[in-house]
């Protein structure tokens, strides 16, 4: 997720809007990534590149979700009111993508629950100026909720303590073996005390603490957002059996999750460069993540997968390929007996949807169709944003689920991530 001032708001909104006029005028794709159309062979070679190897992990994929990620929120004008949820549910239901089992339908953390991370006071807060509708001053200053980045909206309170509840719930089932998907969690720049980058509460903590409180000693938690999964790492700054990984652009919102930082011990921060490809993602995963991964040896893990890194997200610009974030995923997980994966930030609909529909089939081990059914397609065709213009719309985000791969050099700045975060 991301989160900014009012005043950046206001101002990443207006340079979004200048900025898409301007590619689009000038016909030059500097500020997007917008992949080409994909041939059937190479749709099929993505499809088929790297399924989860591991059979008995795909065969206990699970989905955890809620009909309460459907409703409208955060208002108008915001980035994150566009239909992500109901997208996913409604894209993998169309593909027959939920067996028997269907989907593990979460419910809200109580405020007991709740307080385990974050102040008493907060959550009173939260919950009082839902039910009167409006946020006082000093209640906007203290808590950073009621402002631009962080609306009061209907339904705010049941919306964000779902979330935290879906994480809970997915991390008891990852407990029985498996991998558990739950998309609408991921709000990692939670704070104890405030909201913080659209997320109100921090559901990955809630995921950790319930693996940790069923005894699991070595928790991994990695963040493939755009942006540094701040709120996670500060949380289990102290906490020994927690080690937090966050891949994320440099020099993005909020600036922190620098090379030096390694959170007393307990954290890698790996800030990559505008561009970030999907050859630069394989290349950190492969050289620096899984050699991290080995080293601490976990027995649980945690995976915040935020669509932001995409190309064609509005508020970030990274460039990879749904396939190549999909692949990432697969390859931190793979062996690892117990592991949740949520969602995060994503501001394309299009992108988001489909990179999180895919995931969700890649993990329960679907076949991924070359073009989508029209039903699927008419889905897609009727999104709208307004951070993107509905004339930079390209065919591949209505007509198909995998990207072409955008594979490309390993640039030197990336390199050398890799040495900086094993020494
Ligand atoms: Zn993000």
């Amino acid at each position: 997720m991301l989160g900014i001032s009012n005043f950046e708001y206001i101002k990443f909104f207006l340079i979004r809007k200048i900025e898409y006029y301007g590619r689009t005028t000038h016909g030059v794709n500097v500020l997007i990534s917008i992949p080409p159309l994909k041939t059937i062979e190479s749709a099929m070679a993505v499809a088929t590149a790297s399924p989860a190897s591991d059979a008995r992990m795909v065969n206990a994929a699970r989905f955890v979700g809620s009909e309460v990620f459907r409703r409208e929120a955060f208002g108008k004008n915001h980035p994150l009111s566009i239909p992500r949820q109901s997208g996913v549910l409604d894209l993998c239901g169309m593909l027959g993508w939920f067996d028997d089992q269907g989907i593990h339908h979460c419910s809200p953390a109580s405020p007991e629950q709740l307080a385990r991370f974050h102040d008493s006071d907060y959550i009173e807060a939260l919950r009082s100026s839902e039910a009167a509708g409006r946020v006082e001053p000093w209640v906007r200053e203290r808590y950073r909720i009621g402002t631009m980045e962080n609306p009061l909206f209907e339904g705010l309170f049941e919306r964000a303590a779902t979330a935290v509840g879906g994480s809970m719930l997915a991390a008891r089932l990852a407990l029985e073996g498996g991998v558990v998907f739950h998309p609408a969690g991921g709000t990692h720049h939670g704070r104890p005390d405030r909201a913080s980058g659209f997320c109100y509460f921090n559901d990955p903590v809630f995921a950790i603490l319930t693996l940790l409180d069923a005894d699991r000693q070595r928790v991994l938690y990695i963040d493939l957002d755009a942006h540094h999964g701040d709120g996670v790492q500060d949380a289990f700054a102290t906490d020994t059996r927690v080690f937090t990984l966050s891949i994320h652009e440099a020099n993005r919102w909020p600036r922190t999750g620098h090379l030096e930082d390694r959170g007393g011990g307990r954290s890698r921060n790996l800030p990559v460069p505008r561009g970030f490809n999907d050859s630069e993602l394989d290349h950190l995963i492969k050289q620096a993540v899984l050699p991290l991964k080995q080293r601490f040896r976990p027995d649980a893990m945690v995976v915040t997968c935020g669509a932001d890194a995409l190309g064609g997200d509005p508020l970030s610009r990274l460039d990879l390929s749904n396939a190549g974030l999909w692949s990432a995923v697969e390859q931190v997980v793979e062996g690892v007996e117990c592991a949740v994966v949520l969602g995060g930030g994503g501001y394309n609909p299009w992108t988001v949807v489909r990179c999180w529909s895919g995931l969700w089939g890649r993990l329960s081990g679907q076949a991924l169709p070359d073009r989508l059914p029209e039903e699927a397609r008419l889905l897609l065709r009727g999104f709208e944003c307004d951070l993107i213009d509905q004339e930079d719309v390209p065919p591949q985000w209505t007509e198909t689920l995998v990207d072409e791969p955008n594979t490309g050099p390993v640039r030197e700045a990336v390199k050398r991530l890799v040495q900086a975060v094993l020494d």
